[in-house]
């Protein structure tokens, strides 16, 4: 990531004679402090996130997602140092809009790539960012071996229990009984297996010591959510091993709900069979409260 590119897409903060100004994406308030007029920012674009437009349909919540990642790098100033990894899925243009370097992994590759970079530049700060499909059916073996290996790398699992991009289609986490365009009659275990959590999956192996459960369908899980992430990306930066945050996700266009009852299905039926929660911190650490 060159100088030039970072100076052209970050937030025009300014700062002068006392007082912060912003570029017109930011949010301002007006104090007034001992008689003076103050401006004060409340919200801005973050420095990981680029201006690109998300091609996400309304209501998805990827680009949610996208900015708790570009927060927390920015946080932990990881921003410099920093490769993503993509995957194919509806996140495939993940590089288009996190201001990090990224490199695009061919259908489930993702943690073999991460894996390669992490041996060969063990200094950057590696993730992925993976769809169901991608992470718990394509890639699979990549997901189980590398964090068997206990790879210094952070995975994140987007959930929504469909392959999106393609249609939605059944797929290995879609919900007994829930309708897709592969099982129009709602998904029968007896036919097609039971839904996997990886994360509890993953549990028992040695190398995997950061494993967790999120979503983002209201501010208090976002703020939740954002201290998870962070928490797994510091289990990379203190070397401890593989983590891994799924982050229960929404698709009201192949759900065929609007955005908000598609909020509320994940609150209300998509927890009970994936529980919220740290499912396994490193010996040591104390469970969030
Ligand atoms: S198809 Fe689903 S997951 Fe993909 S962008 Fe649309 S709402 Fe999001």
């Amino acid at each position: 990531m060159s100088q030039e590119v970072r100076e052209s897409r970050g937030p025009a903060v300014e700062e002068g004679a006392g007082v912060q100004t912003t570029s017109p994406k930011s949010s301002l308030v007006r104090e007034r402090e001992g008689g003076v007029d103050q401006k004060k920012v409340v919200f801005a674009r973050p420095r990981g996130l680029t201006e690109a437009h998300t091609i996400y349909c309304p209501g998805c919540t990827h680009g949610i997602i996208h900015r708790l990642v570009a927060e927390v790098l920015e946080e932990l100033d990881l921003l410099e140092r920093t490769v993503g990894v993509g995957s194919i899925g509806c996140s495939v243009l993940i590089y288009d809009y996190l201001n990090v370097d990224m490199i695009s992994a061919a259908h489930g590759r993702a943690l073999a790539v991460a894996t390669g970079v992490k041996r060969v530049l063990p200094d950057r700060f590696v993730f992925t960012y993976q769809g169901d499909g991608d992470l718990a059916s394509i890639g699979t073996a990549e997901t189980v071996h590398a964090a068997a290996r206990g790879e210094r790398v952070t995975a994140i699992l987007v959930n929504n229990g469909v392959y999106g991009m393609t249609g939605g289609q059944m797929a290995p986490t879609t919900l007994p009984g829930m309708r897709t365009t592969t099982s129009p009659a709602g998904r029968d275990p007896a036919l097609t297996g039971f839904p996997i959590r990886m994360p509890e999956m993953l549990a028992s192996l040695e190398g995997a010591v950061y494993l967790a459960r999120v979503t983002v369908t209201s501010p208090k899980e976002v703020l939740r959510a954002k201290r998870v992430l962070k928490r797994a990306f510091e289990v990379q930066l203190q070397g401890l091993g593989f983590s891994l945050v799924e982050f229960l996700s929404s698709c009201p266009i192949n759900w065929k709900m609007d955005p908000v009852d598609a909020l509320r299905y994940i609150e209300t039926e998509v927890v009970k069979y994936y529980p919220l929660g740290e499912i396994k911190v490193p010996e040591g650490w104390k469970p969030l409260a």
